[in-house]
């Protein structure tokens, strides 16, 4: 028997996609990989193939539900948001719940982790959205197998091929995601195969995230800010649209005139430069005590890149946010 009221979820504030109405279209927790940072734990079903899962009508009356639900409070949404406690794409009507979802007049975003992007099938439902994540944590197939543990099944260098045709070819906004682990895939040489190939991708928005909840393998760590503030730089260097991803999504977007809370949402998205600080403070008409107050609160962090000073904001897990 279904619990109709688990296939969907929110709307919540997300830092990517604003409000979004969550599409759980996959079981808990069957999944194609069982990353370390999982924060689901450990995949309970591992598969590699696609499959039925839900009755796509199903999921679109209990969308709509929540749609008419939401309005009835006022609430908006952005996006609906294929965001299971799994892999997305094993689900085989992906596609078809897409489109049954498209006359709904609200976008639709996938959050996938692309192991099956190499099967055609998977790239033409993909297609059909019009924002989807791709994860990319590891370009050296020993650290992608320490760290999003895949099924035996898969081979690395076909789901590149897939992400590389997929990103030709798909018409809506295309983002990567790079979630960095201390001591697994932070080193500078994994990080610099990881951007050079997202360089090759067309028009790629990439983000680069640290688990910020707790991870299924509980010896796990985040990478440090030196190291995040690090890829973020050589992201740029690349000329690609990079961004932090850190676990800030209810006051990302404001800016609230409160010059604390307003550097600590632009930090936790972007390191700011000296400069750039010099230039906020001027224009909110304040000086640099704020700053060390913030570093000596814990709030904020002073990191060096290439002998520039840089500030980005502490990286906090959500259990002790
Ligand atoms: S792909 Fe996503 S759901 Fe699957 S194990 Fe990794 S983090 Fe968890």
């Amino acid at each position: 028997m279904i619990n109709h009221d688990l296939l969907t979820f929110g709307p919540v504030p997300s830092r990517r996609l604003g409000h979004s109405l969550g599409i759980n279209n996959i079981p808990p927790k069957v999944c194609s990989y069982s990353c370390i940072y999982c924060q689901l734990g450990r995949t309970l079903d591992m598969q590699a193939e696609r499959k039925v899962f839900y009755k796509p009508e199903e999921i679109l009356k209990n969308v709509e539900k929540k749609i008419k639900d939401a309005k009835g409070k006022g609430e908006p949404i952005d996006y609906l948001t294929f965001v299971p406690d799994g892999e997305p794409t094993l689900d085989i009507n992906l596609g078809k719940e897409i489109e049954l979802l498209k006359p709904l007049g609200i976008r639709i975003a996938v959050i996938s982790n692309a192991s099956l992007i190499w099967q055609e099938d998977v790239r033409d439902d993909l297609c059909k959205a019009d924002w989807v994540s791709l994860k990319i944590d590891a370009i050296s197939e020993d650290i992608w197998r320490g760290v999003n543990r895949p099924h035996k099944f898969f081979q690395l260098d076909k789901i590149f091929r897939g992400i590389i045709e997929f990103s030709r070819t798909f018409k809506g906004k295309l983002a990567t995601e790079t979630m960095l682990i201390k001591d697994i895939n932070d080193n500078t040489e994994e990080i610099g195969k990881i951007i050079n190939f997202i360089a090759g991708l067309k028009d790629a928005k990439s983000y680069i995230s640290i688990p910020t909840r707790p991870p299924a393998g509980k010896w796990v760590k985040p990478a440090n800010e030196h190291t995040i503030n690090t890829a973020y730089q050589l992201f740029k260097e690349k000329s690609i649209d990079a961004e932090h991803l850190i676990g800030y999504e209810g006051n990302a977007f404001a800016f609230t005139g409160n010059i604390k809370q307003d550097l600590l949402s632009i930090t936790s998205v972007h390191p700011m430069r000296k400069e750039a600080v010099n230039e906020f403070l001027k224009k909110a008409n304040e000086n640099w005590t704020i700053i060390e107050k913030l570093i000596a609160e814990n709030k904020l962090i002073e990191t060096e890149y290439k002998d520039n000073k840089f500030y980005i904001r502490k990286l906090t897990r959500a259990e002790d946010a």
